[in-house]
């Protein structure tokens, strides 16, 4: 393929959507580690996961993530399994008590998600909602409602797939704020005092997929409904500090690696520097565009995280990915769903790789003119 530069060497421009880029210097961490770790004589992944190698490597990655958000007081980390879309439903199953419903603000494809499930498990009932503006914006804060007889307010911090972020919370009050994370854990500052629990698939921000990071107030852990599956409930992993039964160990590992990393950036405060950088260039690429590319996001609602864009129509679309994947460009196709193009330009996807994306838009844009 043509288009990689030099210090890139065989390295893509990679913009998937998730699972997504990974630093480069924890992948090579990792090679360097994968078959004899610690000098165990084996790969981490070959160990038991009762083992002290296993569980410092378990227990400095829930520490790390602590410290990254700021060591909060009465905060617990747990390590589950089956992604962003059992918490879906772990969430509703572990605080709906009888006659209650939980409260989610309908920001797109992922809050959906996430609302559906409720529904089926107890009651769900929808605060606000950004659907007549077709998604392309975070609702007015002051517009979210819960319900009143609401366990919880459910938001998606990041839609993935529309390309819109939170960059303020909704206050909830006395009601536990529950976030999807998923897409923009750890991409910039945060007081994290502000949520009950947050979860977030291991696959775009922390890791590899495999793992599903829960950061939730201690007191939301402890005791959970005894009807529910012993594996479903939030106080068995609690209690086991999230060794009850066998971790994703590899990935969990990888975590702790790409946290380390994210601490060498200078922390949340660093990472979000550099992600706004990045998501500036390619905003700015879009807006002086002459209306060539359209940003699909209201702007003060513009992910930071995935960059949305159109083409005046899907053929001019499909002519500028075929070019792209040519150059070396990869995952730029937006979400089945809704189309378009997007740039997932998540923390470990370099500045260089967002630059090389904005010189190709300018050249082609030239190229079509
Ligand atoms: C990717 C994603 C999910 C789904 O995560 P899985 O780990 O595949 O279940 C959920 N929510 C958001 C916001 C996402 O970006």
């Amino acid at each position: 393929m043509k288009g990689w530069g030099v210090h890139l060497s065989k390295r893509a421009y990679n913009f998937n959507a998730g699972p997504a880029a990974l630093p480069l210097p924890v992948l090579e961490r990792a090679q360097s580690e994968f078959v004899d770790f610690r000098n165990s004589g084996m790969s981490i992944m070959e160990m038991s996961h009762r083992g002290a190698i296993y569980e410092s490597v378990h227990n400095e990655a829930q520490e790390r993530l602590l410290g990254l958000l700021g060591n909060p007081a009465g905060y617990k980390v747990l390590f589950l399994q089956g992604g962003a879309t059992t918490q879906f439903a772990m969430v509703p199953m572990n605080f709906l008590k009888e006659g209650q419903v939980g409260s989610y603000v309908m920001t797109g494809s992922w809050a959906d998600k996430a609302y559906k499930e409720a529904k089926l498990l107890g009651g769900a009932h929808v605060a606000a909602s950004s659907e007549e503006q077709k998604f392309r914006a975070i609702p007015d804060l002051n517009a979210i409602v819960p319900a009143e007889n609401a366990a919880y307010l459910h938001i998606t911090s990041n839609e993935t797939i529309e390309g819109t972020q939170y960059f303020k919370f909704p206050d909830s009050g006395k009601l536990p704020l529950i976030a999807d994370m998923s897409s923009d854990i750890l991409s910039h500052d945060l007081d994290i005092n502000q949520f009950g629990l947050i979860y977030a698939g291991a696959q775009k921000n922390l890791g590899p997929s495999g793992v599903t990071v829960v950061i939730a107030k201690e007191e939301l852990l402890a005791e959970s409904p005894s009807h529910i599956p012993t594996i479903m409930r939030y106080s068995t992993h609690y209690k086991n500090n999230s060794l009850y039964n066998t971790p994703p160990s590899f990935s969990v590992y990888m975590v702790n690696e790409v946290l380390k990393w994210v601490e060498e950036q200078g922390g949340l405060a660093g990472v979000e520097a550099k992600n706004r950088e990045k998501a500036g260039l390619l905003y700015q690429t879009i807006d002086g565009s002459g209306g060539f590319y359209r940003g699909v996001a209201e702007e003060a609602s513009r992910s930071i995280m995935n960059v949305t864009f159109r083409m005046e129509s899907e053929e001019l679309e499909k002519k500028f990915i075929k070019g792209a994947e040519a150059e070396g460009f990869v995952g730029l196709k937006g979400h089945r769903s809704v189309g378009g193009l997007r740039a997932s330009i998540y923390n470990a996807v370099p500045y260089e790789s967002c630059k090389a994306l904005a010189d190709y838009m300018t050249h082609f844009q030239k190229t079509q003119a």
